[in-house]
């Protein structure tokens, strides 16, 4: 059942979208070569919960961190470590979510540790278009499938893979609500978008092929060939005035691709 927000609902989630971002900032910041993402969880955490805000990822589902740390070949969902070092050249997605009054904040981004190949910075740009190209086609009287038809086709242009088991959502006051919203589809076909809902949209693109599989500790999600993946993620009220996207703070909706700045 897809949960229509009204106007006053819309305007109560900013300050969780908010919160979510600022603490994906501050994720970022803290990338760099040499750091753990356990180091990186522990400080969202503290700043989610500074704020006021509770992490929205810790417990669920028995998931054990404040952030997802998936570097490189991992697509998504990597459990932050202490012995997990980010090294130069690598990249890392990060997930931050937080619950403000109820409702889930939820946003992603993936960050450069150092000075990645020009290869996989392509890989990440295009993956961050790709996100921008669904956001546009979220209006009223438009169809999932055309946010998934954009992100596809930008993916695919570019030789990229699309993950399909893994896709976008509703959310709201739980984190995963009706309807699924895939990276793939085609046009004019699916859920019609209407006025009050709120959806994550969160290409997930693989240099390689997007088959994938799960580690043994039961969430990071693998690329099978081994090469890397991005992660871009924004949470966004469909309007009649067109998509408003609510994952944004004071700095806006989009951080920075080098990490070690805020
Ligand atoms: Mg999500």
């Amino acid at each position: 059942m897809i949960h229509i927000k009204t106007p006053q609902e819309i305007e109560e989630y900013k300050a969780a979208g908010s919160l979510s971002k600022a603490a994906l900032r501050l994720a970022g910041s803290l990338v760099r070569p040499g750091v753990s993402t356990a180091e990186i969880d522990r400080a969202v955490e503290g700043f989610i919960r500074l704020h006021g805000g509770i992490p929205a990822f810790k417990g669920y589902g028995g998931f054990p961190g404040s952030i997802c740390a998936s570097p490189n070949e991992a697509i998504v969902h990597g459990i932050p470590s202490p012995t997990m070092f980010l090294n130069d050249g690598d990249i890392i997605s990060i997930d931050t979510g937080a619950t403000v009054n109820g409702w889930v904040g939820d946003n992603a981004w993936t960050f450069y540790v150092g000075n990645p190949s020009d290869e996989v910075k392509a890989l990440c740009e295009v993956t961050r278009d790709c996100l921008k190209a669904g956001i546009a086609q979220a209006k009223p009287g438009n169809h999932l499938g055309d946010i998934g038809f954009a992100v596809q086709s930008l993916a695919e242009r570019h030789g990229y893979g699309v993950v399909r088991e893994y896709v976008g959502h509703g959310v709201g006051r739980t984190m995963h609500e009706d309807p699924n919203v895939p990276n793939y589809g085609k046009k004019g076909r699916g859920v019609k978008l209407q006025v009050g809902m709120i959806i994550a949209i969160e290409p997930m693109i693989t240099m390689g092929t997007y088959s994938n599989h799960v580690l043994s500790n039961r969430w990071t999600v693998v690329t099978d060939d081994g090469l890397p993946a991005a992660h871009y993620e924004n949470t966004i009220a469909i309007t009649a005035e067109g998509p408003v996207i609510l994952t944004q703070d004071d700095q806006g909706p989009w951080c920075n691709m080098q990490g070690g700045v805020r």
